[in-house]
């Protein structure tokens, strides 16, 4: 990576993130929720593996080595999370592995401490939470989500009807302004 697409990355802001998962749903024909991550991964020629780690921490990783992107999630993972994960692996994907590389993921950079982007964060930390708003973005459309809202207007069924924990649904719903 060169030190200006670093730079790029770094400085890439919430709508700049919507905007690229937005794209890539619309160039790879998932058009209706639920979005399945594995199916992306599939036409992306990325292939998911469900893995045991010896660490119970750790909920996924995807290395790149030439042309060739490998996937693991842990096989213990309730599928909500696996869904979650592969989303987030996919994120680093789309806006962190221009060159070769790997991202190991444990919990804490997934399911714990979220909070928007701010200058204090260091890159890695970053880079997590750029992954992070990715995966909701992807699983939970902007659009899709207004366009349901109103109708559903249930965290509740808003997770059922998107295949995300209500946790993640109501951040969601807090972060578009709609409850
Ligand atoms: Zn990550």
């Amino acid at each position: 990576m060169t030190t200006a697409a670093t730079d790029t990355v770094a400085h890439m802001s919430r709508e700049e993130v919507e905007r690229r998962a937005a794209e890539v749903l619309r160039e790879y024909g998932l058009e209706t929720v639920p979005i399945d991550p594995v199916v992306l991964a599939d036409r992306l020629g990325i292939f998911v593996h469900n893995a045991k780690f010896s660490d119970d921490n750790l909920v996924g990783m995807i290395a790149k080595r030439g042309g060739t992107v490998t996937m693991l999630v842990n096989a213990a993972d309730p599928p909500f999370r696996k869904r979650f994960t592969i989303a987030h692996e996919l994120g680093h994907y789309f806006l962190h592995l221009q060159e070769d590389g790997d991202y190991v993921d444990n919990e804490v950079n997934l399911f714990r401490g979220s909070g928007d982007e701010t200058t204090e964060v260091t890159p890695e930390r970053r880079r997590e939470i750029q992954a992070n708003m990715f995966a909701a973005a992807l699983l939970m459309p902007e659009d899709a989500v207004q366009q349901e809202w109103p109708r559903v207007r249930k965290i509740q069924g808003m997770a059922r009807r998107f295949n995300v924990s209500e946790a993640v649904m109501g951040i969601r719903i807090t972060q578009l302004g709609l409850a």
